[in-house]
């Protein structure tokens, strides 16, 4: 029998699960030449024409499993992949030269597509460079097929597994079926990364940031991985798998303990309402935020809808996610940030030493206005809805704010001229995420109609911590004394200024960082759907005079360790029934 080894990672997204291992990989296939001889050219022709078919079968099948489980707006992709994989051009072009070069299907098929990916990322075109991931995302499952091996990709992950790769990528990561996914484990990230924020989204455990994972781990071995405790255990012994089982048991009971808190209305017990909203990264969570009784979408990550479709979803597309979320979710407000493009959320030909400090979120809409106009058009025309409010992601400057506003106006014109109907109050906030707007919060209250405090960016931003890096995670910490008393600064600015302050970063999901919040006077707090029900359990036994008194005194801490081992005594106090809080 294996011996059991524990690997350790960072904790995610909470859950435990046990499954078969399934490792995702993203390797090429090895290509070689072969010379085919006269007799078996049309043989060969044949054996490609077929992999083509098999290919598009597959796509096929995905298509109709996404569009099913996720809505059509996810699918789309696919559409335009099944169409490349039919380009006559590139089709005729192997076929006639199997039987001019008399080499085989995969040598020629991979030069072709090498030849035509080079012609589109010289392209000026962006839509056209983009097309190149999307070019290789075909061809790899073609030359797959042909060479006979499977296609590992996250869509074709059997039931019961747990997923194992380096990294997944975004727009992987939104294609993962939470209906075979059991559980995730990857080698990079942070608590941050993305794929932990579609992990908690998708409500799947997940464990990042283990070290030399694929070394160490096998296809179809069975694991228990732990979401809680940031472990994955291989073989595990008998007296280990009874020990989880009972976990899952309590968890379980857990979850029963605070499902009455979905319903209950979020104020503390001395009556302040918080507002508690849900963060959400695809449109069909509407229903987890319903579910989990969120009072709104506090953040609706749109880059998403870009990065499932791999290029920029058409005014028309945007509009019918957005008008649906709105009338989902009515008479509660859908806050829509625009795209939050960049970072870690790269473009497929555009990479930057430094993303984080690079061109990204509204730098990149405002160095567009046609890209720009068309996601705020979708959202103003949604609006009639009214309860859509808008959000700029990574503000840092003041004329950041005006340009925008200047192109906001543009765009109200020209509805106003085409007579299409949409809110003439909407609200237009911006997320407060950087140390520049933070700082200048005072003078920024002025021109905006809320502020959301972005404390994932924010705590990066401060401590100058990569939130994606795995070497230097163990200095993310938001409850750093620092970003503390840059959120203090920012609620008093926008209070001063008579606009509300939410928070929408991981933070506000972090039950000892509750108190401390609403300490602060904050008005909204924005966090998966799945933590909502414990917020409010949390915040439902405390008064705004004992928050008080515990943010005054959190932000004298030397540093966040301090904080946090202070919050953890007074949330312990305050829940000795179950042992403080999970
Ligand atoms: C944040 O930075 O805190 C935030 C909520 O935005 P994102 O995680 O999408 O960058
Ligand atoms: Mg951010």
């Amino acid at each position: 029998m294996a011996k059991e080894r524990i690997l350790k990672g960072i904790a995610v997204s909470k859950g435990i699960c046990q499954g078969v291992v399934f490792i995702y990989e993203t390797k090429d296939v090895k290509v070689v030449q072969t010379p085919i001889p006269m007799r078996y050219l049309e043989t060969e022709v044949e054996r490609f024409t077929k992999a083509l078919k098999r290919t598009e079968k597959e796509l096929s099948n995905i298509k109709e499993r996404i569009d099913e489980e996720m809505g059509v707006d996810f699918a789309q992709f696919l559409d335009a992949q099944i169409l490349m994989l039919k380009d006559r051009d590139i089709v005729e072009a192997v076929s006639s030269r199997i039987r001019t070069e008399k080499t085989n299907a995969e040598y020629i098929y991979h030069r072709v597509l090498d030849e035509y990916a080079k012609k589109l990322s010289a392209s000026r075109d962006q839509y056209l460079r983009e097309r190149v991931a999307d070019i290789w995302d075909v061809g790899t499952r073609v030359l797959r097929n042909l060479v006979g091996l499977t296609h590992s990709s996250v869509v074709d992950v059997p039931q019961g597994s747990v997923l194992v790769a380096h990294d997944i990528s975004p727009s992987d990561a939104a294609l993962i079926n939470p209906a075979n996914v059991l559980g995730i484990a990857i080698e990079v990230g942070g608590r941050t990364s993305h794929t932990a924020i579609t992990a908690r989204a998708l409500e799947i455990p997940a464990v990042v940031g283990v070290e030399n994972l694929l070394g160490k781990i096998k296809n179809g071995e069975k694991v228990i991985l732990d979401g809680n405790r940031g472990i994955l255990i291989k073989s595990p012994t008998p007296g280990r798998i009874q020990f989880f089982r009972g976990e899952i048991k309590r968890e379980i009971e857990y979850q029963k303990m605070l499902s009455p808190y979905c319903e209950l209305p979020a104020k503390t017990r001395d009556g302040r309402q918080i507002d508690i909203s849900a963060n959400i990264e695809f449109s069909v969570e509407h229903t987890h935020a319903k579910r989990a009784g969120a009072m709104g979408i506090g953040l609706f990550r749109t880059e998403f809808l870009y990065l499932t479709r791999r290029g920029n979803p058409s005014e028309e597309e945007q509009f019918r996610v957005y008008n649906e979320l709105a009338k989902k979710m009515k008479p509660d407000p859908v806050i829509i940030r625009t795209y939050d493009l960049g970072g870690d959320k790269i473009f497929s030909d555009y990479h930057e030493a430094n993303p984080y400090l690079g061109w990204r979120a509204i730098r990149v809409s405002l160095d567009d206005f046609e890209f720009f106009k068309i996601q705020l058009r979708a959202i103003l025309r949604a609006s009639v809805n009214r309860n859509i409010r808008i959000m700029y992601p990574m503000i840092s400057t003041y004329e950041e704010i005006k340009k925008a506003e200047t192109y906001f106006d543009q765009v109200t014109k020209e509805l106003r001229r085409e007579k299409v109907d949409f809110d003439d109050h909407i609200q237009v906030g911006i997320m407060v995420e950087t140390p520049s707007a933070a700082i200048l919060s005072p003078q920024l209250a002025a021109h905006v109609d809320f502020f959301s405090i972005g404390s994932n960016d924010l705590t990066q931003y401060v401590l100058a911590v990569d939130r994606g890096n795995e070497r230097v995670s163990h200095l993310f910490d938001h409850f750093h004394p620092a970003v503390l008393r840059l959120i203090k600064q920012v609620i008093d600015a926008g209070h001063k200024a008579h606009i509300w302050v939410g928070l929408c970063g991981e933070l506000a999901a972090d039950p000892l960082a509750i108190p401390l919040l609403i300490g602060l006077g904050i008005d909204e707090l924005s966090m998966s759907p799945v933590a909502i029900p414990k917020a409010k359990m949390v915040l439902r036994a405390l008064t705004v005079p004992e928050c008080e008194k515990i943010a005054a005194k959190a932000l004298n801490f030397r540093c966040a360790s301090e904080v946090q081992k202070f919050l953890r005594r007074m949330i312990a106090k305050k829940f000795p029934g179950i042992g403080g809080i999970k």
